[in-house]
């Protein structure tokens, strides 16, 4: 079984499309979403209906749980908040009744765990940037595989004999014995310093992961953005990937 994962959307439909018709491309049988649908960018709710028609599992990200009051919104810095605020009125009913009922983790067939942020604690929302948060991490599950986003940073962390390891993207084997926890990157705001959009694929059976790069018309959504009363700076950043 091979499992697409996206995460970070963040209201940004070109970036999901775009990743969507990639997972399609390598042949993945289901899509499995990390949170953070909304935020940032101008289209929430059409994120949020092709997420519910696509992905067959969804966890709750900090962006979405702020429009649906389960975050307290001065968690975010400025241009954060604001787009919280934005993005608060222009939910649909029904697509705010399913971030509502969004759980923080969920475990899949695969021995895999799905968390937006560290699974020790999900409603603390804590990043995962370095080897230390990491070994805190594995400690935290028990399944043998645990995917993540909200730092916009792909990155792989394999715990093993010899410890645990922070290994560069793109793609990793599991040795017998190895556990895995896989930040797939961001789909609509990557930030580490490559624009394209990210997300992942994982061979249950043959223990791959590979974080994928889909180019996307990046112009379009910042044109989106500008003719809102979004933040410009949503969509300046999205050129640089930052
Ligand atoms: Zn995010």
């Amino acid at each position: 079984m091979k499992i697409g994962l996206i995460s970070d959307i963040h209201a940004n439909l070109q970036a999901l499309e775009a990743c969507l018709r990639a997972l399609d491309q390598a042949g993945v049988d289901l899509v499995a979403c990390l949170g953070d649908i909304v935020g940032y960018g101008a289209d929430p709710n059409a994120c949020l209906d092709l997420v519910r028609q696509r992905a067959a599992h969804t966890v709750l990200g900090n962006h979405d749980a702020a429009v649906v009051d389960k975050t307290a919104a001065d968690y975010f810095n400025g241009d954060a908040r604001t787009a919280v605020e934005w993005t608060r009125a222009q939910l649909s009913a029904d697509n705010r009744r399913f971030l509502e009922e969004l759980p923080y983790i969920r475990g899949l067939e695969g021995d895999v765990l799905l968390s937006h942020s560290g699974a020790a604690a999900p409603p603390a929302w804590n990043y995962v940037f370095n080897r230390v948060d990491a070994e805190r991490e594995f400690t935290a599950f028990v399944q043998r595989t645990c995917f993540i986003g909200h730092t916009h940073f792909p990155a792989i962390f394999v715990s093993g004999s010899g410890g645990v390891v922070h290994l560069p993207p793109p793609a990793y084997r599991l040795a017998p014995g190895e556990r895995l926890l896989v930040n797939v990157g961001s789909v609509g705001q990557p930030r580490d310093g490559d624009a394209r959009a990210a997300c992942g694929i994982f061979d249950v059976e043959a223990g791959t992961v590979e974080v994928r790069r889909v180019a996307y018309d990046l112009e379009q959504v910042q044109e989106r953005i500008l003719a809102t009363a979004l933040p410009r700076s949503a969509a300046e950043r999205l050129a640089w990937g930052v």
